[in-house]
């Protein structure tokens, strides 16, 4: 079976890798020329180009960062669509606006093509690991025939509804991620203005009713965790750009919807302006550079 896998960013790569080790035959691709070689150095074969990485392709897997780079690269001009084979399965794992999703759904029903959204959650840890989580919209069995690789990739699958559910639940969870990384820096940084220890604070608050997924996981504070963005300076990891996006569809989808998220409007507008401020590339855990700087005599 001949898998193609497109977008080998912070996600994607890892990701291949993991399908390539576990034997699969793959044909992977990236725009970007360093992300091609990283993976080629780790010996996944690699396409000249998209069109050509889904020449013969079963099914295509797709890790881009947002809504229009998926609906380019499948539905543009040119694009993969139109060149797949009539049978093919579309796993696209990027998260992107849930209408974006049925969209390509629909076009891809009308030549016969299986498409589920299968946006993840766990981070670049959980694709390296191959623990990640997907949540996934589309049909029973579309998912049936994407379960063989996606259980190679992660620990949980979960089955959200129809297209489109996939993408609706990972909003939900990611503007819940935002809020309480908000939440976690500025409980970080009153602490350490205070002159607490921060890994003596951050074992305090894991362990007692403060607890979340931040502290066990990604702590934002530089040296309280190894191996984790903020103590590699932000670097790789989930970017304050990509969180702000989330926190954006997850805003677009409320006014359709007419939902109360008063705290996920407040996250969308401080990663808007931590972006602004210069630091999009960043790794979204940075927003506790917003609350630092106190540390007046309490
Ligand atoms: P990334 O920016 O590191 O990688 C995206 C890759 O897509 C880049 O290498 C880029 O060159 C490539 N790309 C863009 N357009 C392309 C095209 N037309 N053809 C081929 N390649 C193309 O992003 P990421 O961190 O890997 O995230 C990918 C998706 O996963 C995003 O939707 C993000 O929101 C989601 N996500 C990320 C994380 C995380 O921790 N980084 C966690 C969960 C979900």
């Amino acid at each position: 079976m001949k898998i193609a896998f497109i977008g080998l960013g912070n996600m994607g790569g890892p990701m291949a890798l993991n399908l390539h080790k576990a034997g699969f035959s793959l044909s992977a691709f990236d725009i970007s020329s360093a992300s091609c070689e990283a993976l080629r150095a780790q010996g996944v074969p690699i396409a000249d180009s998209a069109l050509a990485a889904v020449d013969g392709a079963e099914i295509v897997i797709s890790m881009l960062p947002a809504s229009q780079h998926v609906e380019k690269l499948y539905l543009g001009e040119g694009g993969l669509l139109a060149a797949m084979r009539a049978d093919a399965l579309i796993i696209d794992c990027s998260t992107i606006a849930a209408d974006t999703s049925r969209k390509l759904a629909a076009e891809g029903a009308k030549r016969g093509v299986g498409v589920i959204d299968a946006p993840v959650s766990g981070g670049t840890g959980g694709a390296i690991a191959g623990t990640l989580t997907f949540i996934v919209g589309g049909s029973e069995a579309d998912l049936q025939r994407a379960r063989p690789l996606l259980e190679k990739m992660g620990a949980n699958i979960f089955h959200a509804g129809d297209a489109g559910a996939g993408q609706t639940a990972k909003i939900c969870n990611n503007m819940l991620l935002g809020i309480l990384m908000v939440g976690t820096s500025e409980a970080m940084a009153l602490g350490v203005a205070n002159g607490l220890d921060p890994k003596v604070l951050s074992e305090i608050m894991r362990r007692s009713s403060g607890g979340n997924w931040a502290l066990e996981k990604y702590n934002p504070l530089p040296g309280v965790m190894e191996n984790v963005p903020s103590s590699k300076n932000y670097a790789g990891g989930f970017g304050v750009d990509l969180m702000l996006k989330d926190l954006g569809l997850a805003q677009e989808n409320v006014r359709v919807v007419k939902a109360v998220t008063p705290m996920g409007a407040l996250a969308h507008s401080l990663y808007s302006a931590h972006s602004v401020a210069g630091s999009g590339a960043l790794d979204f855990s940075s927003i506790i550079r917003m609350m630092q700087g106190g540390g007046q005599n309490p």
